[in-house]
């Protein structure tokens, strides 16, 4: 069967983060990177995907009150305007029509959206929320417990292996654990190309030319 194409995807820009290149890939230096933390919005006949989540909006008015000190080592610049509700609807969409939300992994910086979406289902991978809870603790500041608390009754489900979420091959679940235990990515197949959607599998090209690890990886 011919694979089938979603009709569009936007990329919706949040929160830019500034980072050392050590922090990104084990042997990068000082020299601070500016990190875009976005999510991705995607039209297919049979629902709204939205894969990732980016930070919560509260850091924009108190970064360090919700984040904690560890904010202090990640300079910021995210506008009011620019919060991930606000550019649902800059696109033409509420929150509330968004069916999937896709969780590359529960990083502060990808799931601090959550509460955005109530009704939706959440797919991520095997084991990723309940190690956001209980994460070893020099990893403990990048999962906001926060995040998730509210998500509780929410309608979560996590899979242990790769999945086709329409069964038409236009968007495919696929785990890529690594960075954290759970974490996944997302290839899309769009009418001009396919766009692999990787979370935090990879931060610079550099450490994907050598294999590097980041320090925040678990495996
Ligand atoms: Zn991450």
């Amino acid at each position: 069967m011919a694979e089938s194409k979603v009709r569009r995807m936007w990329a919706l820009p949040g929160a830019q983060l500034s980072a050392p290149m050590s922090l990104l890939m084990q042997g990068g230096d000082d020299k601070m990177l500016d990190l875009p933390c976005p999510s991705f919005l995607i039209e297919h006949p049979k629902g709204l995907v939205l894969f990732d989540t980016g930070c919560n909006p509260k850091i924009i008015d108190d970064a360090i009150g919700y984040w904690g000190e560890m904010a202090r080592h990640l300079p910021l610049q995210w506008k009011k305007s620019d919060t991930l509700d606000q550019q649902i609807k800059n696109v033409g969409y509420k929150p509330e029509d968004v069916k999937y939300v896709i969780l590359s992994h529960a990083h502060l910086d990808h799931a601090g959206g959550l509460t955005y979406f109530p009704k939706a289902k959440f797919l991520a991978g095997r084991n990723e929320i309940r190690y956001a809870y209980w994460p070893e603790p020099d990893k403990r500041w990048a999962f906001i417990l926060n995040d998730y608390i509210p998500t509780r009754g929410y309608d979560w489900i996590e899979l242990d292996q790769d999945f086709d979420l329409f069964g038409d091959g236009s968007l495919k679940f696929l785990l890529t654990p690594g960075h954290t235990p759970g974490e996944c990515s997302l290839l899309v197949n769009l009418a001009s190309r396919k766009i692999l959607l990787t979370g935090d599998t990879v931060h610079v090209r550099a450490a994907v030319d050598t294999e590097a690890t980041m320090p925040l990886d678990t495996d």
